[in-house]
C-alpha cells in the first residue's frame, strides 16, 4: 500500500517552473536524485536537478521515459492528463493516484464535489451558450464572474459582469474556449488559504492559515498568520482536512478560501499541489509545503508544523524583477528567491520575496510604498 521512498532514489516531476523548482531543492536536500520533464531546456526545476526530459507534457513517449527512470512520480500543476497519469502508472510508483486531479482541474467537477460534501460555494451556474448566460445572469444576478471551466489560472480566461453594460462578444468569446461557469461575485472581507499535505496512511500536515491579497487577480502579497477570527479560522482548518481526505490526498494541496462581510466562508478553488501562498512556509515553518510534499510522495511519516516566525510573501512579477534585484542588497534581511526564468514577462511570476516580521501590517505597509511594486 504505502510505498516508502528513500533517499538515493530518483523522483520524476512532470512540469519544471518555481514550483517543480522548490519540490526538487527539497527532495535533493534529503538526497533524492530529481529528473525534471518540461518542454522549455533549462526551465527553472532543471536548474536545480540531475536531468531534464525535454518534451511536452502531453506526449506519452516522453512521459513513458521519464517514469521508467524514476522511483516515484509527481507533479506541479493539475493540467496532467489524468488517463496519462494512469497510463504511467504501469512503469513507476503514483502515489497521488488521480481523483484530485480530475476533480481540480474542472470547475464544474470541483463545485459538484464541493457540493455533493457539504462544503460552502458561491451561487454558480454553468454556462455553454449565450442564450444560457442570459438566463444564468437571472438566477445567479449581478454582479457576477464568467470563468472558463478549464485551464483558467492567474485570473485568465475570467470575465467581470459588473452591470449590465456587458458585451455580448466578451462573453461570446470567452465561449469560444469551451463551457464557462457564472459564478455570484463575493463581497470579499478577505481571502485565505489553507496549505495542506498528507501521506497515503491518511495522516496530514496542516499549515497555518494564511491570507492572501490579490492585484489584477494575480496573487501580490501573503501573510501569515491570518488575521480572521477564530471560528473562522477552524471552520478553514476543517473544511480543508475534510476537503483533503476526500480527494484521499497525497502530497500537497491547497484550498482557497472567500470570506464574505458578513464572515461567511465559501470555497473558491482547490489546487492539488504547492501553491504560490505557501512559499512563505520555506522561511517560517519547521517544514516547507515543498518538504511536506515530498515526505507525503515518499510514503514518510507526516510531520507537525509549527509556525517559528510570523511573515509576509511579496511575488515579484516581470516588471518587478529588475528593481528588486537592484535593491536586494540593501535588504540583506529579505529572503529574495528568483526562478531563474529566461524572459521577464509582464505579470509572469518571475520570483518573489519573503520577509520574516513580528510586525505584518507595518512590514505590509513598507512594501507598499516601495518603488519596486508601483507597477
Ligand atoms: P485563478 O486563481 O484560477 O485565476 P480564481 O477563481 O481563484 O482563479 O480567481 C482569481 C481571483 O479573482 C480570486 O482570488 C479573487 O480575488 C477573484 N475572484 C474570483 N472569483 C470571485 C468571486 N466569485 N467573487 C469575488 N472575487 C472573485
Ligand atoms: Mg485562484
Amino acid at each position: 500500500m504505502n510505498k516508502i521512498h528513500l533517499p538515493g532514489e530518483t523522483i520524476g516531476i512532470i512540469g519544471g517552473g518555481q514550483l517543480g523548482q522548490m519540490m526538487a531543492a527539497s527532495a535533493k536536500e534529503k538526497g533524492f536524485k530529481v529528473l525534471i520533464l518540461d518542454p522549455t531546456p533549462n526551465c527553472p526545476a532543471a536548474q536545480v536537478s540531475d536531468g531534464q526530459i525535454v518534451s511536452s507534457y502531453d506526449d506519452l513517449s516522453g512521459l513513458i521515459k521519464l517514469a521508467k527512470k524514476c522511483d516515484v512520480l509527481t507533479y506541479e500543476f493539475e493540467n496532467v492528463d489524468a488517463e496519462t497519469i494512469s497510463e504511467v502508472k504501469k512503469y513507476t510508483d503514483v502515489p497521488q493516484g488521480t481523483k484530485a486531479l480530475i476533480v481540480t482541474q474542472n470547475r464544474i467537477r470541483e463545485k459538484s464535489f464541493l457540493e455533493d460534501n457539504g462544503f460552502p460555494v458561491v451561487k454558480h451556474a454553468i454556462v455553454n451558450s449565450y442564450s444560457e448566460f442570459t438566463s444564468a445572469i437571472e438566477s445567479v444576478g449581478i454582479p457576477a464572474i464568467l470563468k472558463t471551466v478549464e485551464g483558467g489560472y492567474d485570473g485568465k480566461g475570467q470575465l467581470r459582469i459588473e452591470d449590465n453594460s456587458f458585451s455580448e462578444n466578451d462573453v461570446q468569446e470567452l465561449l469560444t474556449s469551451g463551457t464557462c461557469i457564472l459564478e455570484a461575485q463575493i463581497d470579499l472581507l478577505k481571502e485565505v488559504s489553507v496549505v495542506i499535505s498528507g501521506n497515503s496512511n491518511g495522516e496530514q500536515s496542516v499549515f497555518p492559515v494564511i491570507e492572501n491579497e490579490h492585484r489584477n487577480n494575480i496573487l501580490h502579497i501573503s501573510n501569515c498568520p491570518a488575521f480572521i477570527k477564530a471560528e473562522t479560522e477552524q471552520e478553514c482548518y476543517q473544511i480543508a482536512a475534510k476537503i483533503a481526505s476526500g480527494l484521499n490526498l497525497v502530497g500537497t494541496m491547497c484550498v482557497e478560501f472567500f470570506i464574505d462581510t458578513k464572515h461567511q466562508v465559501y470555497v473558491n478553488e482547490i489546487a492539488p499541489r504547492p501553491h504560490n501562498s505557501g512559499h512563505l512556509t520555506i522561511e517560517a515553518c519547521n517544514v516547507s509545503q515543498f518538504d511536506t510534499h515530498i515526505l507525503g510522495v515518499c510514503g514518510w511519516e507526516m510531520p507537525k508544523v509549527k509556525l517559528f516566525e510570523s511573515a509576509i510573501m511579496v511575488n515579484l512579477l516581470g516588471q518587478h524583477l529588475q528593481p528588486a534585484k537592484d535593491a536586494i542588497t540593501k535588504h540583506v534581511d529579505w529572503y529574495f528567491h528568483d526562478y531563474g526564468k529566461a524572459e521577464a514577462k509582464h505579470n509572469r511570476k518571475m520570483g518573489h520575496i519573503t520577509i520574516l516580521t513580528d510586525n505584518i501590517e507595518l512590514s505590509k505597509l513598507q512594501i507598499q510604498n516601495d518603488p519596486i511594486w508601483d507597477k
